[in-house]
């Protein structure tokens, strides 16, 4: 009925009203968290699956607040993005990204970070000029460096994200994309991109043990990403089998709690230490 259907918008109004008051909130909780240091980047290893070697790190977003231990990126990220501060906030990442890789260069260990880039960050003018003077300041080789971009911002600015690949390219700094299986992947639009890796979503493995069929997706996807000549990454690695089977698969490299948590920058360097002594 009409009434039924009014009591339903209000309601829902209300939700909308309290989520908007705490998306307000929590816009200001992160600028002050920006200004109080509590932002922190976590690094966890990547696994060359063939030789077991360190191949680098994934630098990830953590907010250190006692008020809210539970306030993951997922949930922030989206409230960055919506007000513009990613841009800002992305700087501040690539920046600390690339100066810790940098300190953890030695004459025998050259790490790949990779860094996540949110789709706003990417389509801003000056990205590319941005990337490469913080490239410089940090002194880290371009090849040191790998950019994460998701699927969604392979979508929609075709022409525009392919110029901005190909400048990074030319700058030879890596690009992946990441998230691979979520979205509207097709192979006709992977061949147009000018990326280096393909990062398997970790719904890739969940699938992969509950089905049969899903093991035949996996290795038509590890094929396909070979014969274009990208690396495979498989994130959500948990358990040594799933690391050995993926090995075993041709996978190239591998990510996921089997090997470790992302671990704040003192413990990632003394694990590494560890693992290469
Ligand atoms: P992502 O890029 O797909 O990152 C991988 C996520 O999987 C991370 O979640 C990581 O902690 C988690 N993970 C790692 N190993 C395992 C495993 O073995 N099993 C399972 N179940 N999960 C595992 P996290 O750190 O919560 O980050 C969530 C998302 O937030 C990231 O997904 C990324 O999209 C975004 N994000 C994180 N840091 C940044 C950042 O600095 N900038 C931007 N733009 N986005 C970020
Ligand atoms: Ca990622
Ligand atoms: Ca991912
Ligand atoms: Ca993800």
């Amino acid at each position: 009925s009409k009434a039924a259907g009014g009591a339903k918008v209000s309601v829902y109004d209300d939700s909308m009203r309290e989520e908007t008051m705490l998306q307000v909130k929590r816009e200001h909780e992160l600028r002050q968290a920006l200004q109080r240091d509590e932002l922190k980047l976590h690094y966890q290893p990547v696994i060359h699956a063939a030789t077991g070697n360190i191949r680098g790190m994934e630098a990830l977003l953590r907010w250190e607040n006692q008020s809210f231990p539970s306030t993951g990126p997922q949930e922030f990220i989206p409230i960055l993005e919506s007000n513009g501060l990613i841009t800002e906030f992305g700087e501040w990442v690539l920046e600390q990204a690339c100066f810790f890789a940098e300190a953890c260069t030695t004459d025998n260990w050259r790490p790949v970070v990779s860094v996540n880039v949110s789709p706003v960050q990417m389509k801003k003018p000056g990205f590319v000029e941005s990337v490469r003077s913080i490239l410089g300041r940090s002194c880290l080789a371009p090849e040191q460096l790998e950019l994460e971009i998701t699927e969604g911002t392979m979508m929609d600015t075709s022409r525009k994200t392919i110029q901005t690949l190909e400048l990074l390219r030319e700058a030879r700094i890596r690009t992946a994309l990441d998230d691979f299986g979520t979205g509207y992947s097709s192979l006709s639009y992977l061949r147009e991109l000018p990326i280096d890796t393909l990062k398997l979503d970790k719904s890739f493995l969940k699938e992969e043990s509950t089905d049969r069929v899903g093991k035949h997706v996996t290795d038509a996807v590890i094929a396909m990403a070979h014969a274009l000549r990208l690396y495979v990454v498989a994130e959500g690695v948990e358990t040594k089998a799933q690391a050995e089977d993926l090995k075993s698969r041709g996978c190239d490299f591998l990510q996921g709690y089997c090997f470790s948590e992302p671990l704040d920058p003192e413990s990632f360097k003394a694990w590494v230490k560890l693992e290469r002594s």
